[in-house]
């Protein structure tokens, strides 16, 4: 599922892309996946909008519109977002919503498994994803961080992917901050020491800059607006690497599961 860094690439890319384009038509082929509210539907109420911004919040993409209106996409396991320019329009394979934009250019969402979703959010619609601290905002200071886990007796790596207290983390990126911070997943969040708190929020925050620099890990179907894989897959610490070697202490990493995810860490040197 595309964590932080993917949906940060992808917004990014698309910002490039549609900001102040006009939508010309949208087509829905697949009604469950684009959401509206009572009274509104897609193929009628886009037409006009022109598109002021696309940003992220969590792993949501959000799109503002003219009207003050939101679009907001989350991709969940296997959904892509394609900008496809003016002259170079293709059927995209399993697209299922189309915004058709004035210029002659195209964003597909297209989505295999068809858990993603496409929403459209009134003026005064109030929403805020689930609510976590995003972890590269100021806001996420150290010592939010340090006292998030005190008195919580869930493994730190299921805290760290609780979307209602930090944001846009999945079990990429839980597993690589745990690794450098040297911190067993499965360890309760209380029993870590404040010193090894300090160190896993900067871990935290190093990996997730380093992978949007990347442009984000492809390890299974993320790809960025322009449909191409991202990077950071080549600079996984600990991320698949069964049975191979530990890059701290040499030992091989092995792979447990905790709270159904694979879970990817070195007995050595993870405490
Ligand atoms: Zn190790």
């Amino acid at each position: 599922m595309p964590e932080l860094p993917e949906v940060e690439t992808i917004a990014r890319g698309l910002a490039n892309a549609v900001a102040g384009k006009t939508i010309a038509s949208a087509t829905v082929s697949m009604a469950k996946i684009a959401v509206a509210p009572a009274g509104l539907a897609f193929p009628v109420d886009l037409p006009g909008e022109t598109i002021v911004s696309v940003s992220r919040r969590a792993k949501f993409i959000v799109i503002g519109l003219s009207s003050g209106r939101r679009l907001t996409v989350h991709l969940r396991m296997t959904g892509r977002l394609i900008f496809q320019p003016a002259g170079r329009l293709q059927p995209y394979p399993y697209t299922h919503v189309s915004l058709d934009f004035t210029d002659g250019s195209r964003v597909a969402f297209a989505d295999v498994r068809q858990f993603g979703r496409m929403r459209l959010l009134e003026h005064d619609e109030v929403w805020d994803a689930d609510g976590g601290v995003e972890p590269l905002s100021e806001g996420f200071t150290c010592e939010l961080f340090v006292s998030m886990l005190d008195e919580r007796r869930t493994p730190i790596k299921v805290l760290l992917l609780d979307q209602s207290r930090i944001a846009g983390i999945g079990n990429i990126y839980a597993c690589e901050a745990l690794w450098e911070a040297g911190i067993r997943p499965s360890r309760p969040a209380y029993k870590v020491s404040r010193p090894a708190r300090r160190r896993l929020h900067s871990a935290l925050r190093d990996v997730l800059a380093r992978s949007i620099e990347a442009r984000g890990t492809s390890v299974d179907d993320y790809v960025d607006a322009e449909g191409l894989k991202g990077g950071f897959q080549n600079q996984l610490s600990v991320y698949g690497r069964l049975d191979q070697p530990c890059l701290r202490c040499g030992k091989p990493i092995v792979r447990t599961v905790l709270s159904q995810r694979g879970t990817w860490w070195c007995r050595a040197c993870q405490r």
